[in-house]
């Protein structure tokens, strides 16, 4: 009978143990979030570079919150996100451009309580 409990403990801690949330950091504000609370920036295999919300497409990827502060940070300083996707030509201005189209689809801050970005110095 305590054999038994103390199988059933083990095997309760392997659970937990094995348990763990997806973890990135944005590339703008450098942030570590829940893979799910970030957007993906995919460099396909056609080297083109394109907003993958589902996270779902092949290539390369670098990860930004999903907040519209975050995503200006990252497209008026494309060669960040160049270097992030080891991208090794400037990424092409139709895609910058669709970039810049999702970007205008997000949230213009975070809406949690989270500490404004510009407090720290
Ligand atoms: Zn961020």
């Amino acid at each position: 009978m305590f054999g038994s409990l103390a199988h059933w403990s083990i095997g309760s801690l392997n659970r937990m143990g094995t348990k763990h949330i997806p973890q990135r950091t944005c590339i703008a504000c450098r942030t570590v979030r829940a893979k799910r609370e970030l957007v993906r920036i995919v460099r396909t295999p056609e080297l083109r570079v394109v907003a993958d919300p589902t996270g779902k497409r092949a290539g390369r990827g670098a990860y930004v919150c999903r907040t519209r502060e975050c995503w200006e940070v990252v497209l008026s300083a494309p060669k960040h996100l160049e270097h992030a996707l080891h991208l090794e030509m400037p990424i092409r201005q139709d895609d910058l451009a669709q970039l810049r189209e999702f970007a205008a689809t997000l949230p213009p801050r975070e809406q949690s309580n989270a500490v404004p970005k510009n407090e720290i110095v």
